[in-house]
């Protein structure tokens, strides 16, 4: 077989490979205990876009598998789905809760962007406010350092009117807050 003939069998399997290569390099490596937020103010909504290893909600990151697991991961969705009570939005928003999407691979929600490094799982969300006055959003009192308590720091990243801002909040502070 010539070289030439050899490319032309190979390219399509390294097409197809591609895919795969690009996930691969998007994947993070995700620090346990960690999680990152961004909040985007638009218009008349808040939305929380949330990016977390799997482990800081149910303490494991592949699909469960004893009942004990499932009970675990269950109550988990049902706490990120009651997000109202996770997100507590600056009153003067006058916010109430939209949707939830929830994605994880490992639990089965939604399409997961790729997963996370060999091992690992992620768990990915967006919480959608709805505001009569979301422009008016100064803080957000997060209640994820209570419901989980593998959780210690979370990563921010806020898109408000007054600008854009990258606050790290520990345990146990709970106000993120980007203005005086
Ligand atoms: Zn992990």
């Amino acid at each position: 077989m010539n070289p030439r003939r050899l490319l032309s069998l190979l390219a399509p399997a390294a097409l197809a490979a591609l895919p795969f290569a690009a996930m691969a390099q998007t994947a993070h490596v995700h620090v346990h205990g960690q999680l990152r937020l961004e909040v985007a103010i638009e218009g008349p909504t808040v939305i929380i876009d949330m990016d977390s290893p799997l482990d800081n909600f149910v303490g494991f990151e592949r699909a469960p598998k004893t009942d004990a697991e499932k009970k675990t991961a269950d109550d988990a969705i049902a706490q990120l789905r009651a997000a109202d009570q996770l997100f507590k939005i600056d009153p003067s928003a006058n916010c109430k809760l939209g949707p939830v999407t929830l994605r994880s691979a490992a639990l089965g929600l939604g399409k997961a962007q790729g997963d996370a490094a060999e091992g690992h799982a992620d768990l990915e969300a967006t919480f959608a406010f709805n505001c009569t006055n979301a422009q008016a959003t100064k803080f957000i009192d997060i209640g994820l350092f209570d419901a989980f308590k593998a959780t210690r720091q979370i990563d921010a990243r806020i898109a408000a009117p007054q600008g854009e801002f990258k606050r790290t909040l520990k345990r146990p502070a709970t106000r993120l807050s980007w203005t005086r």
